[in-house]
């Protein structure tokens, strides 16, 4: 086993280090993992360019990463489930497995979860990291460590769905081509969603959403007025669409996906934004819209495996940029800008 385990620290705004750290021993219940790839997310470039999101703040040096896979190198007591030379997909989240929230399954809700790279828990893009046994998800010989981190995302986008109840009867439309709404159409996609249109203000992501399989796709101009953008689409899918999804958190975005959605449908906001925004209330209320918010995914991540592993949705397309954790700063450089079409950023560790 290498000795050295190179860490990506997060010490504040626009200070990313990498630095040694010890190897933690796995207690009981948890491997010790050699990190395979750690994938850039939306919320870790936030960290390191604002040092917050909304009340999670970063007030002290904090390993960033949370979208990764790794192979199993040592086992902690107890553990059943796997064993040494597994090749894993992370869940990065472990909740506390007691209170009423966990007991009710809802354990994403779970006030007391330790989620990796939220402050101040530690994330895992580092070259060793341990985890609980149980929020590991051994991957198939033929699903590889790249795909195994995109489980992360790929899990948002399950969860999604499943809050949107996407079926053979859906026509649905997703505000953002961004990595959560292009994994939210391959979700609805493989749920059989029956037509799906997706919206952006950048016509290469769009692009890549006709290639994944959107069924249409939509720029948005921003002198267009919203009556004219509702009307535009409402033409794009020859009726209303009765799911919308809004995966960018902006005002606009949100109030799009409200007033697109049928009378009687239902509008899943996904994207994080500011706290307030302000919406068409009465309008969604008289039409009945259901707006359902979402928290990162509960239970989903065996079914994003068995999406990937079946073959039935290929989130390979979403890499398109690939560093090695030396080169972690332009790797974050790239996924902030969006230079050079950046959708998924991998990182790989060994
Ligand atoms: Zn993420
Ligand atoms: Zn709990």
């Amino acid at each position: 086993m290498a000795k050295d385990n190179l860490t990506a620290v997060l010490y504040g705004i626009n200070d990313l280090r990498l630095e040694n750290t010890s190897i933690e021993e796995p207690e009981a219940g948890e491997v010790l993992l050699e990190m395979g790839c750690v994938g850039i997310c939306g919320s870790d470039v936030h960290y390191l360019v604002e040092g917050r999101i909304g009340p999670f703040i970063v007030k002290k040096p904090m390993i960033i990463g949370h979208e990764a896979a790794g192979t199993v190198v040592k086992l902690g007591k107890n553990v059943k489930n796997l064993k040494i030379g597994d090749r894993v997909a992370i869940e990065p989240g472990v909740p506390c497995r007691m209170c009423i929230y966990c007991k009710e399954g809802n354990y994403n809700l779970c006030k007391d979860i330790v989620f990796c790279a939220t402050p101040p828990v530690h994330g895992n893009l580092r070259r060793f990291y341990k985890h609980a046994a149980d929020f590991c998800f051994k991957l198939p010989d033929h699903v590889s460590l790249e795909e195994g981190a995109l489980l992360e995302p790929l899990s948002v986008g399950v969860h999604t769905c499943k809050r949107a109840n996407v079926g053979i009867d859906s026509d649905v439309l997703i505000l953002g081509a961004g990595p959560i709404g292009l994994v939210t159409l391959l979700v609805a996609k493989a749920m059989g969603a029956n037509k799906i249109i997706i919206t952006d203000i950048m016509e290469n992501r769009l692009r890549v959403a006709k290639k994944l399989g959107a069924d249409d796709t939509y720029l948005i101009q921003k002198n267009r007025s919203e009556e004219d953008t509702v009307a535009d689409i409402h033409a794009l899918f020859d009726g209303e669409p009765n799911r919308a999804i809004d995966a960018c958190g902006a005002q606009s975005t949100i109030r799009l996906a409200i007033l697109a959605t049928k009378p009687g449908g239902v509008a899943v906001i996904v994207g994080m934004g500011s706290s307030e925004v302000q919406i068409p209330l009465m309008t969604a209320l008289t039409r009945e819209i259901d707006i359902r918010g979402i928290f990162r995914y509960v239970n989903d991540y065996q079914d994003a495996l068995n999406l990937v592993a079946s073959g039935k949705v290929d989130v390979k397309p979403l890499i398109t940029h690939n560093y090695q954790m030396e080169e972690t700063k332009q790797a974050f450089e790239t996924s902030r800008t969006g230079a050079g079409g950046a959708i998924k950023v991998m990182i790989h560790c060994k």
